[in-house]
């Protein structure tokens, strides 16, 4: 059989995994006490799960970089979806950091690295995002919680009591790309890097004003609270999912990350044959802060959907 042959066999799947965990994660966003509030959210949730796919469209190349935040955008363009990561492009800059810089990890901060991160994207032809949200207009903070929490995210991933429960989730997104030997190098970084939180991560708020000036209307402004009740990651190419019209359906949200996109960064960042180590680390390094960001921001109650390519007719 022949490759074409295979392609043309895949069809799309969205596998229902339970709950995040069965422990309880540091973070506040949570799916059962919206269900305790009101009895027929767990229904909902249900039917959404069920019904997550047709919510899935093809991204658009040069639309901005979305946050896997659940809340709604008032400017989103359905026409105009670009892939979902958390922090937005922004975020890419930790993962970077964290799993093939090799510079010396006592010094450094995230707003260079940060900066630099957005300066590949447009290099790239990548179209870099991110987002404030309404509550933080005024505030010091960003109001994106992968960014103003990631001394918290870093903290959580590296912290004894959750690190078994990290892995698993890291293992069960990476599947047969799990390796255990890069697992613990970036998690080393992770807690050197972490051992000087306050200083790397000095002044990071200002990420979203560099990226305003860099790219004019590259930042969303979110708007309401989090009720994110669902977990979707997304492992088909090329598609993102619509996240107003999901919430507009089912009145609860979720977050999205396009763990493709993840992938396809790596290869642009890192396109050599020879860079086939780092481009790992880097993938390793943003699943992992990707994870962490769930745990610092939900208590794990939300319902875990790993959408990808299956071989059709499979018993
Ligand atoms: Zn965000």
């Amino acid at each position: 059989m022949n490759e074409e042959t295979d392609l043309q066999e895949l069809v799309t799947t969205a596998i229902d995994c339970g709950a995040l965990t069965d422990i309880t994660w540091p973070g506040k966003v949570s799916a059962s006490s919206l269900t305790k509030q009101d009895a027929t959210i767990a229904s909902k949730i249900d039917e959404a799960v069920l019904a997550i796919n047709e919510f899935y469209v093809a991204e658009n190349p040069t639309a901005k970089t979305r946050c896997i935040d659940g809340r709604h955008d008032p400017e989103l363009d359905e026409a105009q979806l670009g892939p979902q990561v958390p922090g937005g492009a922004p975020g890419a800059a930790l993962a970077y950091r964290l799993g093939v810089d090799k510079d010396d990890l006592t010094r450094g901060t995230f707003l260079n690295d940060a900066e630099t991160m957005i300066a590949n994207f447009i290099r790239l032809g990548f179209s870099p995002g991110g987002h404030r949200d309404e509550h933080s207009l005024h505030e010091s903070t960003v109001g994106c919680g992968a960014i103003d929490g990631m001394d918290a995210i870093l903290a959580t991933m590296t912290s004894p009591s959750l690190v078994e429960d990290h892995k698993r989730v890291v293992k069960l997104l990476l599947g047969e790309d799990f390796n255990r030997d890069t697992y613990l190098r970036v998690m080393g970084a992770a807690v050197l890097v972490n051992g000087r939180s306050k200083e790397y991560f000095r002044d990071r708020e200002h990420i979203i004003d560099i990226l305003e000036k860099r790219v004019p209307k590259s930042t969303a402004t979110l708007k309401g609270v989090h009720q994110e009740c669902i977990v979707a990651i997304n492992l088909v190419p090329n598609t993102t999912f619509s996240s107003n019209r999901f919430t507009d359906a089912f009145s609860i949200q979720a977050f999205g990350y396009d763990l493709w996109r993840s992938k396809e960064m790596a290869h642009k960042l890192l396109p050599l044959p020879t860079q086939a180590v780092d481009r790992e680390r880097f993938v390793m390094a943003r699943v992992m802060s990707t994870v962490a960001t769930l745990m610092a921001l939900t208590d794990g109650s939300q319902r875990l959907v790993v959408r990808l390519l299956e071989k059709a007719n499979q018993e």
